[in-house]
This record gives C-alpha cells, sequence and structure tokens, in this order.
C-alpha cells in the first residue's frame, strides 16, 4: 500500500513537471488551453462542434480529441470546421496526461493559435489528478445524469472553473433539478462559472460563446 502511494506520487510530480513546461509555451504565445472533462456522452463534442462553427471564423483553435478508441470524435470536429484537430487516442487509458500532451503539442504552430481546446476522455474521476498544462478545466454535466454528481466526484468540481450543463431542453423528463445540481456543484466549489446549454436546441450557447470570446481577449 506505502509503495503504492510512493508511485502514485512520482507519477503526479513528474507529470506537474511536463504540465508546467506545457503551460510556460502556452503563455508565451498567448494561448489560451481549456481542459475539458465529463462522463461519457455528457455532450463535450457537441459541445465543441457547436463552438467551432460559432467561433472558426473569429478565434484561431486548435482542439485535441483525446478518446479511449478511434478517432471518431476527432473526425465529426473537423467536419464542424475544425482546422487544426489533432485525435490523441490513449488506447486503453481512461485520462490523458501531461506526457500524451507533449507529443501532440508539436503538431500545432502555437504562434498561430488563441485557444487550445483539450477534449478529455469521458471520466470524471481520474483526470482531475492529471494537470495537462491547461488555464483552467471545464466539466460538463448532463441533465439526463444524476443531479448529485457534484457530491460523488467533488475532486472534479474542486479543480474544475468552469461547469456547463448540457441538454437542458431536457429538463422535466426525469427529476434531474436544476437549482440542486447547482447547490451542490457550489457546495463543493463556491467560485464555480456556471452555464446553463442546450448543443440541440441552441439555447444558452451565446452566453458561453461570448465568455470564450472575452477569456481569449483577456
Ligand atoms: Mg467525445
Ligand atoms: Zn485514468
Amino acid at each position: 500500500m506505502a509503495t503504492q502511494v510512493k508511485i502514485e506520487k512520482k507519477v503526479l510530480s513528474e507529470n506537474d513537471r511536463l504540465a508546467a513546461d506545457i503551460r510556460q509555451q502556452l503563455q508565451q504565445h498567448g494561448v489560451v488551453a481549456l481542459n475539458f472533462v465529463s462522463s461519457p456522452g455528457s455532450g463535450k463534442t457537441s459541445l465543441l462542434e457547436k463552438t467551432l462553427s460559432a467561433l472558426k471564423d473569429e478565434l484561431r483553435i486548435g482542439l485535441i480529441a483525446g478518446d479511449v478508441q478511434t478517432e471518431n470524435d476527432a473526425n465529426r470536429l473537423r467536419l464542424a470546421g475544425g482546422q487544426m484537430v489533432q485525435p490523441l487516442v490513449t488506447g486503453g487509458a481512461c485520462h490523458l496526461d501531461a506526457k500524451m500532451i507533449t507529443r501532440v503539442l508539436p503538431e500545432f504552430d502555437l504562434s498561430r493559435l488563441d485557444l487550445l481546446i483539450i477534449e478529455n476522455v469521458g471520466n470524471l474521476v481520474c483526470p482531475s489528478s492529471y494537470d495537462l498544462g491547461e488555464a483552467m478545466k471545464v466539466v460538463l454535466i448532463s441533465t439526463t445524469e444524476g443531479d448529485d454528481k457534484p457530491l460523488k466526484y467533488p475532486g472534479m468540481f474542486r479543480r474544475s472553473s468552469v461547469m456547463v450543463i448540457n441538454k437542458i431542453d431536457l429538463l422535466g423528463t426525469s427529476d434531474f433539478d436544476l437549482e440542486r445540481v447547482k447547490a451542490n456543484a457550489r457546495q463543493i466549489n463556491a467560485d464555480l462559472k456556471i452555464f446553463e446549454v442546450s448543443c440541440r436546441t441552441g439555447e444558452g450557447l451565446d452566453a458561453w460563446y461570448d465568455w470564450l470570446r472575452d477569456l481569449v481577449r483577456r
């Protein structure tokens, strides 16, 4: 047990060192990086498709599409207008780590990017422990999940700066309570910035786009 903990600590401190390196490179080029995390099926790829379609002529967006297997999401994001989409297939690993990002980062010309979006593997547990050099983590939750997710996975909600609640067009079709999920999330992280959107109907997305524009300008 003690050995296990030691190994884990070593892996994480090596990861933090690489992440600090990535963060420095991004800052040098004025690139804002966001690390998108969620359970599988919350709609990360859908939100990113919408975001690319809406902002591709205004912002230079690079995208790293992480998945355990297949490049399906990367292909979807290219079809949505992504010019600079890099698939990152983990081949079984349930999270991205800084070493993987270090490997794909040279594929991007950072001097020609405003925003780098990293779509993590769908998993609310270990991606919370791996710093990828991002400016912030964005956690997605959809109304088809339990509204107690923030309480079940506090690490992820504590380490995220933004929470996007997706599929609000489906509110009322289940026991998911919008006010309760927000209260649960704020109990874990009072500073969480919250968006309520539907990628299907487009509701709420304008506020999300405005926030992204502001973030890049700052
Ligand atoms: Mg996806
Ligand atoms: Zn993992």
